[in-house]
This record gives C-alpha cells, structure tokens and sequence, in this order.
C-alpha cells in the first residue's frame, strides 16, 4: 500500500508557511515503511532537528481505481480516519530551496501516525463539514475543518488517480490546516474527529 499525501490544501496554513495558493493539488507519496507500527512510540529522528506535526484527515481507498473522474470518486473511499504527517521541516526548507524532492523530509520511517480506527463516511452527516483537532500535552495546538479544504476529498481522488493507481487499503492524508508546528521529545500528541479521540503518540 501506499499514502498519498496532498501539501498545501488549506488557505491558512499556505499563509503560514508563506507558499502561494496552489491551483492544482500537490502530491507527494509515503511509502509502507513510513507508518508507525500501532501503539509505538515515536522516536525523535537524529536528522532533523525540527520535527513538526501537521493533522491531516486521512480517506481510505475502497475500490481499485485509475482516471476517477470526480462524479464517481465518492464510490472509492469508504472511510474516514485522522493522521499525522510528520515533518523534518528543517529538511524541508532546504529541499524546497534546492528545487529537491520531498522525501527524505516527509516519507521516512515512522513519519505516518494513524489513528486507532477508521469512522464509515455514512456516520457523517456532512463530510464537507468535519470538525478535527490535535493536543499537545493537553493544549488545542491545531483545528482544522473539511470546509476550509481548497480541493475536496473527490478533486483529491480525480487528479490523484491520473498519476497513480489507487489500490484497496491506499491512505489519502488531505492536507493540514494551520497551526503546525515542533514537537519535543516527550510530548503526547492526541487527535480527534467531532471530538471522539481517535490517536495517540508519544515522542521519545
Ligand atoms: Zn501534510
């Protein structure tokens, strides 16, 4: 399997980061070995010193699909679950100086923390208005809404369907709202949906 991660799909958090607002999606991928076995604890990399979360909704493709078009997207996903993208924002600065690709910056080992469950999409009244957020050590650090998305979780699909097959298991982490920011060694992040806990990681 593999994730396929989209930069840049909230107004604010592009402000953040001061990066202009994207016409198309951007995508990037992680590979298998970048999700954190369950219930491990995430330990700090020693090439970054700059390690930053960013909560992302994650889908979860249902049906093998190549050129969705955006009518049809909504019959490949049947899941909805929380993720964090890690980032050695450190690396990622100078990739993104040097015209470099992403990946030793956000597609390495462990980098992918996902949330304990999957919550079937019909138990959401409105997927185009889905409340989330992270704690760290007790605090809202990040909230984030899918009507706040530039391109919805079908756009997502259509255009990443172009470029890669989507095959049953596959994760889209959608992007992060604002507010990211460092994480230090023993700080636990907790992530939730509507406000039903649903992650948990420990940096050590
Ligand atoms: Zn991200």
């Amino acid at each position: 399997m593999k994730i396929v991660c989209i930069g840049r799909n909230y107004f604010e958090h592009a402000k953040e980061l001061n990066n202009p607002i994207p016409s198309e999606p951007i995508l990037f991928v992680k590979p298998e070995t970048a999700i954190l076995p369950k219930r491990n604890p995430l330990y700090y990399p020693d090439f970054t010193a700059d390690l930053q979360h960013e909560v992302e909704i994650v889908i979860k493709i249902c049906k093998l699909g190549k050129n969705i078009q955006k009518k049809f997207a909504n019959k490949y996903y049947n899941e909805i679950g929380l993720g964090i993208d890690f980032t050695a924002r450190d690396l990622q600065t100078v990739c993104k100086e040097k015209g470099h690709p992403w990946e030793i910056a956000k597609a390495f080992d462990n980098s992918a923390v996902i949330g304990k469950k999957f919550i079937p999409k019909e138990n959401f009244k409105d997927l185009l208005n889905i409340q989330f957020h992270l704690k760290k050590n007790g605090d809202v650090i990040q909230t984030g809404n899918t009507k706040d998305m530039l391109f919805h979780f079908d756009q997502l699909i259509e255009y990443a369907s172009k470029f890669f097959t989507l095959k049953i298991g596959d994760l889209i982490f959608t992007g992060t709202p604002s507010g990211v920011g460092p994480v230090a060694i023993n700080d636990k992040l907790e992530g939730f949906i509507e406000g039903e806990k649903l992650l948990e990681v420990n940096i050590k």
